[in-house]
């Protein structure tokens, strides 16, 4: 469960096209990061795959189906964005709820998933209340809690920590990394930050202009990168 498969992707806006044609393989549980500056197609790729928006041409398949046609509630990913977009009207725990209710899901079930999320994320003290009640931190945390009770076979995550200040970026990074190795969900991470690249990442896609530039794990892409474009967007030494 998780296996992200992306073969000849291409997308257009109108007459423009922003996406080159990108194959990529996410394995089962792996976390890869999108990497690249602004405009380079990182968001675009990850509404793509989370079904927010079709390619041109291209297909997208999920542990091997191809699911390009596939809405974003039938692709059984969760995405969280770097806005929060949590209900202000809604409790903490009616957020965190929002949307499984509508399903077959049993009351217990839903509750169950609530409470292992608010612990793992030590939200639980905050469950009745309001977002305007929170600390960026913890809303962050919530937002996070809202994808987790899904229990999707990826995260996709845009930016997720770029609203908040440096001390509690390098703080979420970290919590983001435990909670990937402890659920073990495949995840794919978009960020412009260098720094938070080379730290989470199992593997790091570099992507300019549309084009993938280089994919290898941090290490490597340190040691051995492609091009001047890859070397200086990473920081090696020349
Ligand atoms: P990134 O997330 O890497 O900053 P984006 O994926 O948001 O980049 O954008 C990639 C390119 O596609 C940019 O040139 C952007 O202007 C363009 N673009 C993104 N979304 C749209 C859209 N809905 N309509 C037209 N152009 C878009
Ligand atoms: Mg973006």
């Amino acid at each position: 469960m998780g296996r992200i498969a992306l073969n000849d992707i291409r997308k257009s806006f109108g007459k423009t096209e922003v996406i080159h044609g990108v194959d990529l393989a996410v394995e089962d549980g792996e976390l890869v990061v999108f990497v690249g500056p602004s405009g380079c197609g990182k968001s675009t790729l990850l509404r793509l795959i989370a079904g927010l928006d079709r390619p041109t041409s291209g297909t997208i398949e999920i542990d091997g189906a191809d699911v390009t046609r596939h809405s974003a509630a039938n692709r059984g990913l969760a995405m969280v964005f770097q806005s929060y977009a949590l209900y202000p009207h809604m409790t903490v725990r009616q957020n965190l709820s929002f949307g499984l209710e509508n399903t077959k899901m049993e009351r217990a079930e839903i509750r169950r998933r609530i409470e292992d999320s608010a612990r793992m994320l030590e939200i639980e003290e905050l469950l009745d209340r309001r977002p305007t009640q929170l600390s960026g931190g913890q809303r962050q945390r919530v937002a996070i809690g809202r994808a987790i009770v899904r229990e999707p076979s990826a995260f996709l995550l845009d930016e997720p920590l770029s609203n908040l200040d440096a001390e509690l970026r390098v703080t979420m990074r970290a919590e983001l990394a435990q909670l990937h190795e402890r659920l073990g969900t495949t995840m794919i991470y978009v960020t412009h930050d260098q720094i938070e690249a080379m730290t989470l990442a199992d593997r790091i896609v570099v992507l300019r202009k549309g084009r993938i530039e280089q994919v290898d794990t941090p290490l490597n892409l340190y040691n051995r990168p492609a091009n001047l474009f890859v070397a200086g967007f990473i920081g090696a030494p020349n």
